[in-house]
């Protein structure tokens, strides 16, 4: 693909002791439930991080974050790297957990859903930060509030930028990135998702990971890809091969989650990010 040695040097930089150090402290709250206060603490964590990542790695172009407010207790979370040209790539995952049975008070370390997907953009954004990879299209990774209540952090963003009239471009979202029987590929949703735009992010794949693809299909709007398909905006879905089965349990937990394979989804989100994105300089 046309930026693969620019997107090849960046993977030296991803760190799985980074991630491990994020998820679990992440999966620590005792949920990230979206109407309670460690739902609103943990999203707040967030925020600190991506900053003190902006802050330490002396971006040489223009990288801002905030907090997107909803009707409810817990914000989703938006950095932007600011490019030069009209458009907007987004990435996006769901920093919201959900204890099935149990809810508000349950205990959700929800590592594989949804703290893998956290993990996967923030790192790709952490790396592009530190390798000063300023894009020419817009760049914003997106965390979202209350995706297990409805995709209602991500339905109330994709509006507003509706609303607003903002070109996105495509949006790939991550949801459950960790989890690994023995299966070293990526699936991609089929249903609710851009054809042409999945077709594109297979090629990512081939050309820059050492996982291969397969197809799935959810059956429904089963995360927040969805709310921007709805919108008319192309998305995409790429997920771990398996589901885990314990999802929404306390038995998500960290030693659930392969983070070799969170790595290869770092390295999709980075290869779309340049491939997409475009280098400005470097
Ligand atoms: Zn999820």
């Amino acid at each position: 693909m046309k930026y693969e040695a620019v997107g090849r040097a960046i993977f030296p930089r991803i760190s799985n002791s980074r991630m491990v150090e994020f998820v679990t402290r992440f999966s620590a709250f005792n949920n990230r439930y979206y109407n309670g206060p460690t739902g609103l603490e943990s999203s707040n964590w967030l925020v600190s991080q991506i900053q003190d990542s902006i802050t330490q790695s002396k971006y040489p172009g223009n990288a801002t974050v905030r907090t997107f407010r909803h009707t409810w207790v817990q914000n989703s979370v938006i950095c932007r790297l600011q490019g030069s040209q009209p458009g907007l790539i987004i990435l996006g995952a769901h920093l919201d957990s959900l204890n099935g049975a149990l809810g508000a008070t349950g205990r959700a370390p929800g590592a594989d859903d949804n703290a893998s997907g956290s993990v996967a953009i923030l790192e790709a954004l952490r790396v592009l930060l530190e390798t000063g990879f300023v894009p020419t299209i817009s760049v914003e990774f997106q965390w979202y509030a209350a995706e297990e209540q409805g995709l209602r952090g991500s339905g109330d963003i994709a509006q507003d930028y509706y609303n607003k009239g903002e070109d996105v471009m495509s949006m790939m979202n991550f949801d459950v990135v960790g989890y690994n029987t023995g299966i070293t590929k990526v699936a991609f949703a089929i249903d609710n998702t851009d054809s042409g735009f999945t077709q594109f992010l297979r090629l990512v794949v081939d050309a820059y990971l050492d996982y291969g693809w397969m197809n799935f299909s959810c059956g429904y709007a089963c995360s927040d890809h969805a709310s921007w398909t709805k919108f008319r905006y192309p998305s995409a879905f790429p997920a771990e091969a398996k589901f885990f089965p314990d999802m929404h349990t306390v038995r998500d937990t960290i030693d659930n989650v392969d983070f070799n394979q969170v790595r290869e989804f770092v390295k999709l989100a980075v290869g779309y990010v340049v491939e997409l994105g475009e280098p400005a300089s470097l």
